[in-house]
């Protein structure tokens, strides 16, 4: 029996463990649930599940589950504090999908647990990369990529020796302005932008994607997680999302890893690891599908995969910069501040103004100033731009 902490469990990646939790209830017991104001969804889950701890986004919504809840007799926990503390408790598997920088405190504390920290948030990595490999690495704990592409990798990999590789390529399916002009762009709405063409998503990542800004944090992510250089990192655009990463070695071989778009295929692959499980995904059908195609992204048009390229490259804190800067231009975005084409701007802008990149960057202190020197200057920005 594994026991399984899932951080965001009302979320899109907590909807698709909770699946596989269904299919495999010999396999997986709920020990922690999180979320951040969902609190019908929680309190039913809770029902559900009967894990050992809950934890919510505030005091007030705390309250409420509590009421829900009268004879539930573990934890509710508060807050990011508390989502520390259940980050802590011993469990077989943390499944984090906690959305954006907010999943960095949790991620690191789990770290420590010397189990699987199955990752399906990025930004934590794009973030604080080193930090948060070094602290797993330190304390035993097996980091495996939930993000699609990573996952793709990671098994390409697993107990194969990576000297002779050439490239890492992560796919990206273009998003759902694969073929706009700039003009189109202009014009495109919030809910134009979440909507995904493959991919069932929250709203951050959905924007990510059709900015291909989530391409690029992807990049950083693999970066980090697969301690591969910058130049060895590439994206292709592959709109049927079948294949989802290769890598290609010097004598000319190159590995694709395949599957459908869902998500249950690699959270599979985490929480069972290393065993198999069904994930109760239809096979494949290579001939039903026919073609698969591929082409170099539009970094023109799609101006944050470059941003998220050079940032890369720069290293130090710039990817945190990058990232917290594009939290504030997506958050913006959704609420109607910005426009699309402003996304870019924004983070570009506030990139523009960091001179000093000499931070220790495995200082979580460092991580910390450079988040917040990034979102105070996209206010600043966003407050000139009203
Ligand atoms: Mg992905």
């Amino acid at each position: 029996m594994r026991r399984i902490s899932l951080f965001g469990a009302t979320g899109t990646i907590g909807d698709n463990a909770l699946q596989l939790v269904d299919l495999h209830p010999e396999r997986f017991t709920i020990e922690v649930m999180s979320a951040h104001q969902n609190v019908e969804k929680l309190v039913a889950l809770a029902r559900r599940y009967q894990p050992k701890c809950l934890v919510i986004g505030d005091a007030e919504a705390a309250a409420q589950v509590k009421q829900s809840l009268a004879d539930f007799s573990g934890d509710i926990l508060i807050g990011e504090a508390g989502l520390v503390e259940a980050a802590q408790r011993p469990c077989d598997v943390t499944v984090m999908a906690i959305v954006g920088f907010a999943g960095l405190k949790p991620a690191l504390a789990a770290a420590q647990l010397g189990h699987i920290l199955a990752l399906a948030n990025k930004e934590c990595l794009v973030a604080a990369g080193p930090l948060l490999m070094r602290q797993a690495s330190q304390h035993n704990t097996t980091v495996l990529p939930i993000d699609s592409e990573h996952n793709a990798i990671f098994q390409l990999l697993d107990g194969r020796r990576a000297d002779g590789l050439e490239k890492m390529i992560l796919t990206a399916s273009g998003g759902p302005f694969r073929e706009a002009s700039r003009s189109d762009l202009e014009n495109v709405t919030p809910s134009m932008a979440v909507a995904h063409p493959n991919w069932d998503m929250g709203a951050k990542i959905s924007v990510d994607s059709a900015t291909l800004m989530n391409k690029g944090l992807e990049l950083i992510e693999a970066h980090y997680l697969f301690q591969v250089a910058p130049e060895k990192l590439d994206v292709l655009v592959h709109p049927q999302s079948v294949v989802h990463g290769l890598v290609s070695f010097s004598d000319g071989s190159v590995l694709a890893q395949k599957g459908s778009p869902d998500m249950r295929t690699p959270l599979a692959h985490c929480m069972a690891y290393p065993e198999r499980i069904n994930a109760g995904v239809a096979p494949l059908d290579l001939a039903a599908i026919g073609s698969l195609t591929f082409a170099e992204p539009d970094r023109d048009l799609f101006p944050c995969l470059a941003l998220a390229e050079a940032a890369m490259r720069a290293g130090g804190v710039i990817p945190t910069l990058l990232n917290g800067a594009n939290e504030e231009a997506v958050a913006a975005f959704l609420a109607g501040r910005i426009g699309f084409l402003q996304i870019a701007d924004l983070v570009a802008d506030v990139l523009a103004q960091f001179a000093d990149n000499s931070q220790d960057v495995a200082s979580l202190e460092a991580i910390f100033a450079a988040d917040h020197w990034a979102r105070e200057k996209a206010r600043i920005w966003l407050e000139k731009a009203a």
